[in-house]
């Protein structure tokens, strides 16, 4: 029989796709859509007694209508209810507000009055036609986007409601302490009853600020699902096994600390210890490493990847872009390659940009185990990616990476995860196992560890969250912290500097390059158009190459660099230094050029260039022929030139806290003394905006990364701190970490006896917060 043709799918209308695209699927989404804000349309007010800036339900009558041409074309209406008169102003209408708004007609008018030397006035009230009931409770306005209307969100959002079921999950023996914390015994289908149309005597202020106890029950149980679901997949991940790696005597981990140029701090010995410690056990570890810029994550990584290496595994270590990849983990592959070459081992790379012949290379390495070390970027979590054997999996930069990524590379264990499972994730990812042998002059754990089956996971993050704050909640990944930096450095001397004293930045730089120091100079990214970024980014390239060879032969714009090393051709301006230059580089170079007349080496470096291209351009800037560099945001974390001692960012104010405080680590890595400039332009003739004056002072005040984090969370909330983009959980909508403690407590607590006592309340628990998204908790 012929194949039936396909059903006619049904279209979703507009409004309905974009109730799809907020995620407002099923009832209970519906039910959890709360309102911005309200609208009181519950009472009408005398004009005379609406004070200016209220905004306010009027009735009356119009005694006159008038369109004016001055300032601009504009309809005018004046509407008398008795106590007083006000004029509604339109600047843009239609017939049709004419005629509603005819002299004589009696109309209902909302909007916020406004004072002024006309008297009274409303610009662009909402009107219609005058009587009718008035609603009992106040009028939800939720968050929306364009193509769904509000009245229409309304509906939905209300049958939703209604419909939803929001039976009590809570336990009985869990409710006494619930509504302590909550300050009242609200129900959860009360409190939402209550949120989506309260009535019109609440205190608006305990709405908005949070803390009214339906908010609070809402938070509540929001903080409970997160710490359920968390609690889940760690005993779920504590039922899977790992290989046990050990270190082995006289392997590769203590060779690797021997030949290291430095003794490691305190903290990185501390943290090493910790990591060792979860790896020795069969169970996967979980634990995110954090550390300040420059606190020597990289190192500890390499410590790791060698005891995985001494059990006879392999580790894979990603990072979130190629030039990232490769200036991040240079140092530790220059010390772990010679001491894996006597082993017969090497180091495979896989990026995104790789010839096909050198990628296949590289395949068939990683495939037969001959490398214990996999670097690379997302390339490494493709499917034709297959490990010989995989055993820990670091991530580096991890909140750069989406969870559906960190999720693939634990999937690169392999099938034997789970008994039988094959779900398409784990597709092509085949597993050799450990059934291969051991390294030679290596332990024998991969023999006993042949059950293993997860991948230990360790992920690496440069912008903290304050300790109390990631151990409490983060419930199923367990943190070290490096809270001491490498000795030796200077101090970061941070300023804030108006724009319109630029060209004493130009100075101060050509004073940096003529003592053979490099400069960083970091163009912001402008979200809306990233064509704007790169035009403002070849500006400043083209101003500082013109303004740093000023007195000197006229500069040349493109100039080819077919003698670099790399080859292609370079978005550089200025001279190139002469081949002969290769082995003298050093500061020299730069020196001259400021002094003796020679022209600075300006480099540009943004998102858009051929790979390439980037790597040349970072290639002449870490060998030290490049006086400046001038890029967008790609150089936002780990880019090790400790040479360079100036960073300058333009247009400061545009930039997050955390990102500043990752650009500014970007000097100060060697043992001169290193200064970041923060340019700011305040919008025309005004002041900056107050979160953005808090920034800049924040940075100036302050070089510990932690207080960063901690005045970064002050200012902003912890909302986008733990959310998707820090920690791959899914972000908390309700709750703030910063004035929801003793919420988190209760959750934490309740959490562990829920799951214990109470296994499918739980479930229905978590289903109801997170639906699909539980799933991606895991990761
Ligand atoms: P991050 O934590 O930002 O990734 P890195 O690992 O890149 O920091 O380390 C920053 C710099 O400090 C590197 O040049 C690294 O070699 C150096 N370093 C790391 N640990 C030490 C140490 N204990 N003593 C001296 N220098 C160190
Ligand atoms: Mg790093």
């Amino acid at each position: 029989m012929p194949d039936a043709p396909p059903a006619p799918r049904k279209e979703l209308s507009a409004p309905q796709k974009a109730l799809h695209k907020l995620g407002l699927t099923r009832d209970i989404d519906l039910a959890l859509h709360l309102p911005l804000r309200y609208e009181d349309e519950t009472r009408v007010v005398r004009l005379s007694d609406a004070r200016e800036g209220q905004t306010v339900q009027v009735e009356g009558t119009v005694t006159h209508q008038e369109i004016t041409m001055r300032p601009r074309r504009q309809l005018l209406v004046t509407l008398d209810d008795g106590s007083d008169t006000c004029t509604l102003r339109f600047f843009s209408f239609y017939p049709s507000h004419q005629k509603a708004l005819a002299v004589g007609a009696r109309v209902r008018v909302r909007g916020e009055i406004r004072g002024g030397f006309m008297g009274r006035t409303m610009m662009h009230p909402a009107f219609h036609a005058a009587g009718g009931e008035l609603p009992d409770a106040l009028t939800p306005v939720y968050p929306t986007s364009a193509q769904l209307p509000q009245a229409y969100l309304r509906k939905v959002v209300a049958s939703g409601l209604a419909r939803a079921d929001l039976s009590e999950t809570i336990p009985p023996e869990l409710l006494g302490s619930l509504q302590r914390v909550v300050h009242g015994a609200w129900t959860l289908r009360d409190a939402l009853r209550y949120l989506h149309h309260p009535g019109p005597d609440v205190s608006l202020d305990a709405l908005e600020d949070r803390s009214h106890p339906a908010w609070q029950r809402l938070k509540a149980e929001e903080l409970l699902a997160q710490q359920l679901s968390q609690l889940t997949a760690k005993r779920e991940r504590d039922a899977l096994r790992a290989p046990v790696l050990r270190t082995a005597s006289g392997g590769l981990h203590e060779q690797l600390l021997a030949v290291l140029p430095f003794a490691l701090t305190g903290a990185q010995r501390r943290v090493g210890a910790e990591i060792a410690r979860d790896l020795a056990r069969h169970v996967p570890m979980h634990r995110l490493l954090q550390g300040d810029v420059g606190s020597g994550k990289t190192v500890v990584a390499a410590l790791a990847a060698a005891i995985a290496i001494d059990s006879g595994w392999q580790c894979a270590l990603m990072a979130p872009t190629e030039i990232l990849a490769e200036q991040h983990f240079a140092k530790l592959i220059g010390w772990l390659e010679p001491l894996l070459a006597p082993l017969g081992k090497r180091v495979a790379w896989l990026t995104g940009s790789q010839k096909k012949k050198q990628r296949t290379e590289m395949l068939a390495l990683i495939a037969s185990g001959e490398a214990a070390l996999v670097v690379g970027t997302h390339a490494v979590i493709q499917d034709q990616v297959v490990f010989q054997n995989l055993a820990l999996a670091i991530i580096d930069e991890q909140h750069r990476f989406g969870v559906a990524q960190r999720l693939a590379l634990r999937s690169k264990m392999g099938p034997l995860a789970k008994e039988g499972e094959s779900s398409p994730e784990r597709r092509g990812t085949g597993f050799a196992g450990p059934q291969a042998l051991p390294l030679e002059g290596l332990s024998g754990d991969a023999q006993r560890a042949s059950d293993g089956g997860e991948p230990h996971m360790l992920m690496m993050t440069a912008t903290p969250i304050p300790r109390t704050l990631a151990m409490s909640y983060y419930a199923d990944l367990d943190v070290s912290t490096i809270d001491e930096l490498p000795p030796g450095r200077t101090p970061i001397v941070t300023k804030v500097v108006s724009d319109q004293r630029r060209h004493e930045v130009i100075e101060r730089i050509r004073a940096q390059v003529a003592q053979g120091r490099q400069v960083y100079w970091v163009c912001p990214l402008i979200e809306e158009s990233e064509a704007l970024d790169l035009s403002n980014a070849t500006e400043t390239h083209a101003e500082l190459s013109a303004a740093l060879n000023s007195s000197h032969a006229p500069f040349r714009r493109d100039v080819s660099l077919s003698k670099a090393p790399e080859g292609p051709a370079l978005p550089v301006q200025g001279r190139v230094p002469p081949p002969s230059a290769e082995g003298a580089r050093e500061r020299g170079e730069a020196a001259s050029a400021a002094q003796g007349g020679a022209p600075v080496l300006v480099g540009l470096l943004h998102s858009r260039m051929p790979v390439a291209e980037k790597k040349a351009v970072m290639s002449l800037f870490t060998s030290g022929h490049m006086g400046v560099l001038v890029s967008t945001t790609v150089i936002e974390v780990g880019v090790d030139v400790p040479n360079a001692s100036l960073m300058v960012i333009e247009h400061a104010e545009r930039f997050g806290l955390s990102q500043l405080h990752q650009l500014r680590g970007r000097v100060g890595r060697g043992a001169a003394a290193s200064a970041c400039v923060l340019l700011y332009t305040p919008p025309d003739g005004g002041r900056l905006g107050e979160t953005a004056r808090e920034r800049l002072k924040a940075m100036a005040e302050t070089n510990d990364g932690f207080e960063i984090a901690r005045r970064d969370l002050e200012i902003r909330g912890p909302g986008e701190f733990l959310g998707a983009r820090q920690s791959g959980a899914a972000m908390l909508r309700f709750a703030d970490l910063a004035t929801d403690g003793h919420l988190l407590d209760w959750a934490r607590t309740a959490a562990a006896q829920m799951l214990q006592q109470h296994p499918a309340a739980a479930e229905k628990h978590i289903a109801r917060w997170l639906g699909s998204k539980a799933e991606y908790l895991k990761a």
